[in-house]
C-alpha cells in the first residue's frame, strides 16, 4: 500500500460516511492523483482553472472535478464543459457567467456560496446579508443552468481551535437558519487538513483535504 492510499484510508475512517471527501490535489502531479484514483477516490479539488483543465484532459472521465479557488469571470469558459461543483462563488456577476457557459454545454453546474467567516481580513466571500440578497434575487432565480447547492467557508489560519470552532459554528448556524427557506441548500463545505475534525463536529457535509492526503506542498 502506498502513502496516498494509506492516508486516504486513515481519513475515510475518521469521517462519517455521509461526509464527502474532496481530495485537494492542487500543485500535485497526475501520477499522484492517479494513486488516489486507484484507491477509489473520485472527487478532486483544484484551485487553478488551467491546472484543473490539464488534469481533466489526461485523467479518467468518471472524476468529479471541484473548483475550490477564487474564480475570475473570464476563465469560467475553460472549465464549463466538465466542472461539477464551484465552491467559492461570491457574486451575481460570476453566477451569471457560470450559467451562460453551462448553457453552451447544455449542462447544470453546481455552485456553493462562499461565506466570509474568518475574523482575519479576507478578500473573498459574501456576508450573510449579501448571501440572502443573492438567494432572493429574481435574477438568480431565473438562471436555469446553475444550481446553488450550499455554502462554503474557510476559517482563520490559526492554531487557536476555539476560534476555528466559533467560526465554523457561525456558518453552521447560518446554514441551519436558511435550509427551510432554501431547501436546495444541502452542502456545507467546511474543513481542511488542519481543521476538518472540528468542522465535522460543527456539521460539515464536505471536507476539502489536501496535504493530509498528498503530503505538504512546496
Ligand atoms: C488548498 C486548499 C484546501 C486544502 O488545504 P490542506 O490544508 O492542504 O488540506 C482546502 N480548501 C481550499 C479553498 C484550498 O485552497
Amino acid at each position: 500500500m502506498n502513502d496516498i492510499e494509506r492516508n486516504l484510508q486513515d481519513i475515510q475512517i475518521s469521517i462519517p460516511k455521509d461526509v464527502t471527501l474532496v481530495a485537494v490535489s492542487k500543485t500535485k502531479p497526475v501520477n499522484e492523483l492517479m494513486k488516489a484514483y486507484e484507491a477509489g477516490q473520485r472527487v478532486f479539488g483544484e484551485n487553478k482553472i488551467q491546472e484543473m483543465v490539464e488534469k481533466w484532459e489526461t485523467m479518467p472521465k468518471d472524476i468529479s472535478w471541484h473548483m475550490i479557488g477564487h474564480v475570475q469571470t473570464n476563465k469560467v469558459k475553460y472549465m464549463a464543459q466538465f466542472v461539477d461543483l464551484i465552491h467559492a462563488v461570491d457574486s451575481i456577476k460570476l453566477l451569471k457567467e457560470i450559467n451562460k457557459q453551462a448553457k453552451k454545454h447544455n449542462r447544470t453546474i453546481h455552485c456553493l456560496l462562499q461565506i466570509k467567516i474568518a475574523e482575519e481580513e479576507s478578500k473573498f466571500g459574501l456576508t450573510e446579508e449579501d448571501a440572502i440578497a443573492l438567494l432572493d434575487s429574481e435574477e438568480v432565480k431565473n438562471l436555469t443552468n446553475i444550481h446553488i447547492q450550499g455554502l462554503m467557508g474557510m476559517a482563520t489560519f490559526t492554531n487557536d481551535e476555539n476560534q476555528i470552532k466559533t467560526e465554523f459554528e457561525k456558518i453552521k448556524t447560518f446554514f441551519d437558519q436558511n435550509t427551510s427557506k432554501y431547501p436546495e441548500l444541502r452542502v456545507l463545505s467546511i474543513g481542511m487538513s488542519g481543521d476538518y475534525k472540528i468542522a465535522i463536529d460543527c456539521g460539515s457535509t464536505m471536507v476539502r483535504i489536501g496535504s493530509s492526503i498528498f503530503g505538504a506542498r512546496d
